[in-house]
């Protein structure tokens, strides 16, 4: 197994899913850091955005005032948004009615409760490529966004139903759907590989 056990992963801790992304992170020998403060942002080496609700999650970027060190961050660093976290680092939000203000870093535009609305989940197989190989992946879809318009440079990892679901745009990750409930650490492998690519 690669060495993780140097890298400093933060997982922005201000509402929402981020307990169990440190939990993956600490079963991978990673060094987690619930991220509520600017200046954690530097002795980070990638940041996790995780699921949640993108509504109150954008209000408490400010209340802390993380902005503009959030998108600082993301111009730089490898960042992963998940769900709520997808919304949050997209480029534009369509039928936008709630104005969420996204931090703008990935060439996406997104529809916030695409998969469906309230408490509405489910569960898929899916296939991700990840480097060389396709690999079948649980994926949880909790009232989760979808991805409507795709930048030229962001590379599509995996569909559903012929949608983006899963992608990537250089050192920026962003995924509709939820791999952090069980013990299958897989996708946040392929996170931590790509932060190791890019130190
Ligand atoms: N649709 C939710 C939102 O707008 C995201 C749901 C999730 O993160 N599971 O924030």
């Amino acid at each position: 197994m690669t060495d993780y056990s140097k890298l400093y992963v933060g997982v922005l801790a201000l509402q929402g899913d981020f307990e169990k992304h440190s939990y993956q992170l600490n079963l991978l020998g990673v060094k987690s850091v619930e991220v509520r403060v600017a200046s954690q942002l530097d002795i980070i080496d990638g940041l996790i955005i995780p699921g949640g609700e993108s509504t109150t999650m954008d209000i408490l970027i400010d209340r802390f005032e993380l902005r503009d060190s959030l998108i600082k961050f993301g111009k730089e660093k490898p960042l992963w948004g998940t769900c709520a976290g997808m919304i949050m680092i997209a480029k534009n939000i369509i039928n936008n009615k709630a104005e969420v203000k996204p931090l703008g870093l990935m060439d996406i535009d997104v529809d916030r409760n695409f998969y469906g609305r309230q408490l509405y989940s489910f569960e898929e197989k899916i296939t991700a490529h990840l480097y060389d190989t396709d690999e079948e992946i649980t994926a949880t879809f909790i009232r989760a966004p979808g991805v409507t318009r795709v930048g030229k440079n962001v590379e599509i990892i995996a569909y559903y139903n012929d949608k983006p679901i899963l992608l990537k745009q250089a050192h920026l990750m962003a995924s509709s759907f939820h791999t952090e409930l069980d013990d299958d650490t897989r996708l946040m492998e392929y996170f931590l590989k790509n932060i190791l690519a890019h130190k």
